[in-house]
C-alpha cells in the first residue's frame, strides 16, 4: 500500500478498536445464528426420530392385535368343527330313524357347557324341522329350511361345515354366527343339517379387552368381505361389506397378511391396519389403530417442544439484541472517538496561520518518503525556501500584515504541488518546505522558478526591499537514495545550505545543492 499523508488517514488504535467491536459484533451475530440453527436442527430431528418411533410402535401393535384375533377366531371355530364332525359322525352312525332325543339333547347341553363361545347346538331334519337341541324349550313348530345355510347344505355335498352371516337367533334372539354342517343317510342323500352357532358377543367381548383407544378398530370378516364382528360394535354395520375396502381389493388377493394404511370404509376414519386371513377357515382379522391415536402423544410433545424451542429462541433473541445493541453503541463510540482522535491528529500536523502542513508532517513524512525512493528508485527532492528581508516587512508594515503576507504565500506554495504525494509545509516562521518525491533536479528548478514568478506577480508592496515587492530565495537538494543512502537531516541541511547560498548571491533566485545536484 502506498503511503499517503492526507489528513483521513486512520489511526493505529482508533481502527483497531472499531474494528475489534465491529469483528465483535459479527461473532455474537454469528454465534446466536449457530446456536439456533442447533438447537432448531436438534429438536427437529428428535420430533422425527419420535414419529418414526410412534409409526414403528403401532405397527407392532397392530401386527399383534391382528395375530392375538385371528388366533382367537381360528380357535373358537376349530372347537365347533370338532364337536360338530364328531356329532355328525355319531347321528349318521345312530341313523335317523330311532333317535333317543332326551339323550342327545343331554349331550347337546352338555357341549354347549363347557364351550362358552357356543349360542347353541341344532340339529335339523332333511325338512327342516328340529330334531334336537341344546335349548330346553324348542320353539313349536320351528322349521329353519328357510335358513340360507339349510338351503346351501342341501344343494351342496360338501362335509366341510359352512360359516354363515351373522343372523338374530330365533330362540332367543341373540346375534349369532351359524356353523354348520350338512348329514348324510347311508346312501349320502341329504338328512339335514347340523348347526352350532357362535354368540357374537363371544368375540366383542374379546375384542372389548384389548387395550386401544376409542378409534382403534378390530373387523373379523368373512373372505368375500361380509363383516362378522366389529369394535367399536354397532350392530347395523354387521353384514355389510368391507369387499370394496383397500385391503379386500388390493391387498389379500396378493398376500395372506400385511400392513395398510388407509382410510377406513365403515367410519372415515384414517388408520394403519394389519391384516390377517386365518389359515384354515376362510375369514379374515383385521385390527387398526387411528392416526389420531398413533400420533396423539407425539403431537403433543411437538407442540410442547415447539413452546419451548420458541421460549428459548426468543429468550436467546432478547439476549443477542442487548449484546448487539451494547455492541453497537460501543461501536458508535469508538468512531465518535476516532473521529476526534483523527481530528485532533490533523490539527497537530497542520499549521493554523496557512493551512499548509507544519514542521511535525514534514517530520512524519520525510524519512518514510526517503525509504519509498529507496526502494522504488528515484528521486526525492527538498526545497527550503526563506522570504527576503521580512523582518524589514514587520517593521514597516506590522506583524500582522506580516501574517496576512505569510498566508498569501502559503495559497501560493499549495498551488504549485501538482501530485498527491507532493507535500508543502511551513517549516517555522517566514521558512516553508516543499517536498517532491519521483522529482530530479531540473523539475524541482521549474516548480520553484514557477513558484518565486507567482509570488513576485502577487506584487505585494515591500518598500523595504530592493525588489520593491515581497520576494523569496530557495534552496534544492535532490538525493537518490537507492544510489546513495542518506538522512533527512542531512537532505534539509544541504537544502538549506543551498538557500544560504542563494541568498548570498543576491535574494529572490533558487539555487541548487552542490552535493547530489
Ligand atoms: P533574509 O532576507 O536574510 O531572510 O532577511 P530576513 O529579515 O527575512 O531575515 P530572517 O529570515 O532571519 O527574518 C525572520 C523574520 O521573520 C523575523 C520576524 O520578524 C519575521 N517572522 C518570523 N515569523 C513570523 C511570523 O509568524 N509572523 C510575522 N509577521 N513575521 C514573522
Ligand atoms: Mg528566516
Ligand atoms: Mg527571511
Amino acid at each position: 500500500m502506498p503511503f499517503t499523508h492526507k489528513p483521513d488517514e486512520h489511526g493505529l488504535f482508533a481502527a483497531s478498536s472499531e474494528g475489534r467491536a465491529v469483528a465483535m459484533f459479527r461473532l455474537v451475530l454469528a454465534f446466536m445464528a449457530v446456536v439456533m440453527l442447533v438447537f432448531v436442527a436438534t429438536e427437529a430431528w428428535r420430533i422425527w426420530r419420535d414419529y418414526r418411533a410412534a409409526f414403528i410402535f403401532a405397527e407392532n401393535s397392530v401386527v399383534n392385535l391382528a395375530r392375538a384375533s385371528a388366533q382367537h377366531a381360528e380357535d373358537s371355530i376349530r372347537q365347533v368343527d370338532a364337536i360338530t364332525a364328531a356329532l355328525a359322525e355319531r347321528l349318521e352312525g345312530d341313523g335317523f330313524t330311532n333317535l333317543d332325543r332326551p339323550r342327545l339333547h343331554a349331550l347337546l347341553r352338555q357341549q354347549v357347557q363347557i364351550m362358552p363361545q357356543l349360542h347353541g347346538l341344532f340339529v335339523y331334519g332333511a325338512d327342516g324341522t328340529w330334531l334336537a337341541t341344546d335349548h330346553t324349550v324348542t320353539a313349536p313348530k320351528a322349521n329353519n329350511a328357510d335358513r340360507d345355510y339349510f338351503i346351501y347344505h342341501r344343494e351342496h355335498t360338501g362335509r366341510q361345515i359352512r360359516i354363515g352371516s351373522v343372523v338374530k337367533s330365533r330362540s332367543t334372539e341373540e346375534l349369532i354366527i351359524p356353523i354348520s354342517r350338512r348329514l348324510n343317510y347311508p346312501d349320502g342323500s341329504f338328512a339335514g343339517v347340523l348347526l352350532g352357532t357362535i354368540k357374537v358377543d363371544w368375540f366383542v367381548r374379546y375384542y372389548g379387552d384389548f387395550k386401544i383407544d376409542q378409534s382403534g378398530a378390530l373387523v373379523l370378516a368373512k373372505r368375500d368381505g361380509t363383516i362378522l364382528v366389529r369394535r367399536p360394535f354397532v350392530e347395523q354395520v354387521l353384514g355389510s361389506s368391507l369387499a370394496d375396502s383397500e385391503v379386500f381389493r388390493n391387498y389379500l388377493p396378493y398376500a395372506n397378511e400385511g400392513m395398510v394404511e388407509t382410510v377406513a370404509v365403515v367410519d372415515g376414519t384414517p388408520r394403519l391396519y394389519a391384516y390377517r386371513g386365518l389359515t384354515s377357515y376362510p375369514l379374515v382379522v383385521q385390527a387398526g389403530l387411528s392416526r389420531d391415536a398413533i400420533l396423539g402423544a407425539w403431537r403433543q410433545d411437538v407442540i410442547k417442544s415447539i413452546g419451548v424451542l420458541l421460549i428459548l429462541l426468543i429468550g436467546l433473541s432478547l439476549f443477542g439484541w442487548v449484546v448487539l445493541r451494547q455492541l453497537r453503541e460501543r461501536i458508535v463510540i469508538e468512531r465518535a472517538l476516532h473521529q476526534a482522535h483523527q481530528t485532533l491528529k490533523d490539527l497537530a500536523l497542520t499549521d493554523s496561520l496557512t493551512g499548509l502542513g507544519n514542521r511535525r508532517r514534514l517530520d512524519a513524512v520525510l524519512d518514510v518518503e526517503i525509504a519509498r525512493a529507496r526502494r522504488q528508485g528515484y528521486p526525492v527532492a527538498l526545497v527550503m525556501m526563506d522570504l527576503d528581508f521580512f523582518k524589514a516587512y514587520n517593521d514597516r508594515y506590522g506583524h500582522l500584515a506580516g501574517d496576512q503576507c505569510l498566508r498569501r504565500v502559503g495559497e501560493v506554495l499549495g498551488q504549485a504541488l501538482k501530485r498527491p504525494a507532493d507535500l508543502a509545509v511551513r517549516y517555522g516562521g517566514e521558512e516553508f518546505t516543499l517536498l517532491l518525491p519521483d522529482t530530479d533536479g531540473h523539475g524541482a528548478g521549474l516548480i520553484v522558478q514557477e513558484t518565486l514568478q507567482q509570488l513576485r506577480r502577487l506584487a505585494i508592496e515591500h518598500a523595504g526591499s530592493p525588489f520593491g515587492v515581497v520576494s523569496a530565495s530557495a534552496g534544492i537538494a535532490v538525493a537518490h537514495p537507492a544510489q546513495q543512502p542518506i538522512s533527512s537531516q542531512a537532505l534539509v541541511a544541504e537544502a538549506d545550505a543551498a538557500l544560504y547560498e542563494a541568498k548570498r548571491q543576491g535574494r529572490d533566485r533558487c539555487c541548487m545543492a552542490q552535493a547530489q545536484g
